[in-house]
Formats: structure tokens, sequence, C-alpha cells
């Protein structure tokens, strides 16, 4: 690795072909329609409940008929015309709010405007769970649509944040509705939808203990439906240290278990703390530690090519991701995408993260990106690394030490195929290069 000098800083420009050709290439498109800015809660942490500076506030604002389905037909013709450069894309068009429920309407003639063009595509849905009747269920598992619902804990847990407009917590609505949507899946034979995901948040002074002893107890929900798991990164709710004791007794035991030498490690009890610290691990064990990988790793770092994902807001202009202020459009419905929109982005990205983090050697795992950086039209990259590093750090050295008290620990997620094969297929870019 010396010898071929793998670490250095590997700079080249990102043209405008370039980024092209990037998205002409990625798998995994996703056209995200963001149907209505309105929502029937108010979760006290929602980023659109006007505690976060950069992002919109719930208006009424819906989409039309035509801008989503112009969207729908742009995204079509990209699909078919990027095909020619990767024959294996895997499309996504997901439905995406305030809460998409709310315009059940759209949903059904956007479905229905694609099964009319014949257009192959997963859909995907992402809900407060609230608005979901047995016909609105019926639908959707009819249609194959895979949902993601918010479930927060046990009721008290989930009720604290996740409540109406007039304070009353979801919890038994929604609750009650997983399991109609679980008892529904099974009734149409449609397995396939699982692993349908729990999003669950929680935060700095959630009892972890507790939350585990919830999914475990519910594991029919947790564990069949899959699931994911978010911290709640905001001052307003308290800060984004390092939890409480509680996650350290989770930790500890999580720890335990998995450097246990009786190889039975790994139980299906486990699944909550394998979401909640072994998914960190494994993308640490995982991390491409070639500079290489992408020849343009070291402009970006992790952040993706704006455009791989396209989230139309409800007036048609096109974002790189639901979770970005609009200061940062990369085309619209008319229009399709703008590169010359996009590269400047990236140039004002790759400006920031070259500067900050070119000599940085967690630049392969920093996995900072434009959504986490964004403030008015441009990036702050100092602003969140101190915090940042600190992460890197503690998650190695918990790494480390996991391997150093049993060096199989990780073997599980190590051994996963594609990884394995994308470390090849990287190992053999930098042998052509050499
Ligand atoms: S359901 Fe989602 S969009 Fe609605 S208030 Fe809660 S977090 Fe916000
Ligand atoms: S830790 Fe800081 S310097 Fe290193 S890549 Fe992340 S933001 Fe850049």
């Amino acid at each position: 690795m010396k010898k071929w000098d793998l670490f250095r800083s590997h700079e080249v420009e990102l043209s405008k072909e370039m980024i092209l050709d990037e998205l002409r290439t990625y798998p995994y498109p996703q056209l995200i329609l963001g149907l209505t800015e309105n929502c029937n809660l108010r979760c006290k942490y929602c980023i659109f409940s006007g505690n976060y500076e950069e992002m919109r506030t719930h208006t009424f604002k819906r989409m039309e008929k035509k801008t989503a389905l112009k969207s729908v037909q742009k995204y079509i013709d990209y699909i078919e015309e990027w095909k020619e450069y990767a024959p294996d894309k895997q499309p996504v068009i997901s439905f995406y709010g305030g809460e998409p429920l709310l315009r059940f309407d759209l949903i059904q003639e956007v479905i229905a405007y694609v099964q009319q063009k014949g257009f192959r595509t997963m859909f995907s849905m992402t809900t407060n769970g609230t608005l979901l009747t047995d016909s609105i269920i019926e639908y959707l598992v009819a249609h194959n649509v895979m949902i993601s619902v918010s479930l927060d804990g046990s009721k008290e847990m989930h009720d604290k944040n996740r409540v109406f407009a007039n304070d009353r917590g979801s919890f038994e609505v929604v609750y009650g509705n997983i399991r109609k949507l679980l008892a529904e899946i099974k009734r149409q034979g449609k397995e396939q939808l699982l692993p349908t995901m729990i999003l669950s948040c929680y935060e700095n002074e959630t009892d972890m203990v507790a939350l585990n002893d919830f999914f475990v107890q519910e594991k029919h929900i947790m564990k069949v439906m899959g699931g994911r798991l978010s911290k709640i990164l905001d001052a307003e709710l308290g800060d984004s240290g390092g939890g409480n004791d509680s996650m350290v007794v989770l930790l500890d035991q999580y720890l335990q278990e998995i450097t246990a030498e009786n190889g039975e490690n790994r139980t299906s009890e486990m699944f909550f703390k394998e979401r909640l610290f072994g998914t960190s691990l494994k993308v640490s064990h995982n991390r491409n530690i070639n500079p290489y990988a992408r020849n343009y790793s070291s402009l970006l770092g992790n952040a993706c090519i704006p455009g791989s994902r396209m989230f139309v807001a409800v007036d048609g202009t096109f974002h790189m991701c639901e979770k970005i202020s609009y200061q940062f459009p990369i085309g619209n419905c008319e229009d399709g995408l703008d590169i010359n929109a996009i590269s400047e982005i990236v140039e004002k990205w790759s400006s920031k993260f070259t500067e900050q983090c070119k000599e940085c050697p967690y630049q392969s795992i920093c996995g900072l990106c434009y959504a986490s950086c964004a403030v008015g039209d441009n990036f702050d990259v100092k602003g969140i690394c101190t915090t940042r590093k600190t992460d890197i750090e503690r998650q190695l050295s918990i790494l480390y030490g996991v391997l150093e008290r049993n060096p199989d620990a990780m073997r599980d997620f190590s051994a996963h195929k594609d990884s394995i094969d994308r470390k090849y297929e990287s190992f053999r870019f930098v042998m052509d290069k050499c």
C-alpha cells in the first residue's frame, strides 16, 4: 500500500459528464413524491415542526395530479434511457409527505398511471400509520407497496412525542393498524412485502433497556417487519451526546453477547440491539479503506451524487433528498434534472469537503452528507466535525475492543457477499490503476 501510495488523497475534477455517468450507472435510483406538506400529527421532533431553522413547516400545500404524473413520466424516461448503461437498475417510487395517506387519491392515480405504462417498479411509503383503514391497507398490500410505519416504543414512549394536533397520543391507533397490516399481508399471501419497516426514534433520555424490552416483547412486529432506529438529533430536545446509563447497560450486554465463545452469541432476542449497535459496527467494520473505491471519494466523501434520489416537492421542484432544505434544487418536473445545478452543488460541497477533510483519516467512515451540513444555501462541514470525530473514535474503539475479545465476532457481517464482492471490485480497480 505504501508502494502504490494508496492512502494518497486522489483528487479529480468531477465534470458534468462524470456526474451524468454516475447517475446513469447508479443501480438504485429513487423517485420520492412529496404529496402534501400537511400532516394530521404534530410530532414534537418533526423536522417540519418549525424547530428546525432550515426546514419548511407544515402547510396546506398539496401536489397536483399533473405535477405527480409529469414527475413520474420524467423518472420513467430516465430509467428507460439509463438502462442501457446499467440494465439491472432497480427503480423505486416512494410516497412521502407530510403524511402521504392524506393524498390516498393521488397515490392511486400514480399507481394506476405506472401500471398503464407497463413500467416495472417497486413502490414504498413512509407513513405515521394513523390513516391506515382496512380498505387502504387492502389496496396497498394488493399493489405491493412496501410500507414503513413509525412507532417509538411503548404507549408511554410513543405518546411522549408522536401526538395529534390536540396533543392526544397516537400509539393505540398506530399499534392497532400495524397489527391489521400484518394480518392483511398474511391473508393476501404477500410475505415478500416483509420486512415492512418499523421506524423508531429515540432521544438521549429514552430508557433504552425499556425500549429494547418493548420490542423484544413485541418481536412479532419489529422482528417480522424489520426496522430502523434513529436518534433524534436536535438541541431543542436535548443535546446529541452519547446517550444515558441505560444505553451503556444495553451496549455492555450486547458486547458480552457478541464476544461470547459458545458460538451462539447471536440469538433471535438480539435483533433490537443488532439494529442499535450492530449496524454501525458493521458499517465501521466494512468501511472502505481504499481511497480509489470511487475515484471522486476525496471530493465528496460518502455523500451521494445529487440526482440519484429525486425528491419532488409539491410544486414539482426536484431536490436531492427529502431531508434537505429547499435551498438546493436540482431540476423540476417540466425540464427534468438540471446538471448545471447539480454540478454547482457538487462544487460547493467538494470545496468545503476537500478543504476540511482532505487529510482526515476518518474520511471513508465519516458519512457526512449534504443534509447534515446544509446551512442557508451553502454547507458547513466544520460545525459538525468535532462531534463526528468523537463518535467515530468511540465506534472504532468499540469495534476493535470486540475483535480483540473475539476475532470472529464480526464474521457474519464481514462475510456478507455483496460487501466482499465490492471490496474485490475495488481491489481489482486499484490493481488496474497500478
Ligand atoms: S407524522 Fe411525520 S410528518 Fe407528521 S408530524 Fe410526525 S414526524 Fe412530522
Ligand atoms: S471527521 Fe471531520 S475532517 Fe474528517 S471527514 Fe469527517 S468532517 Fe471531515
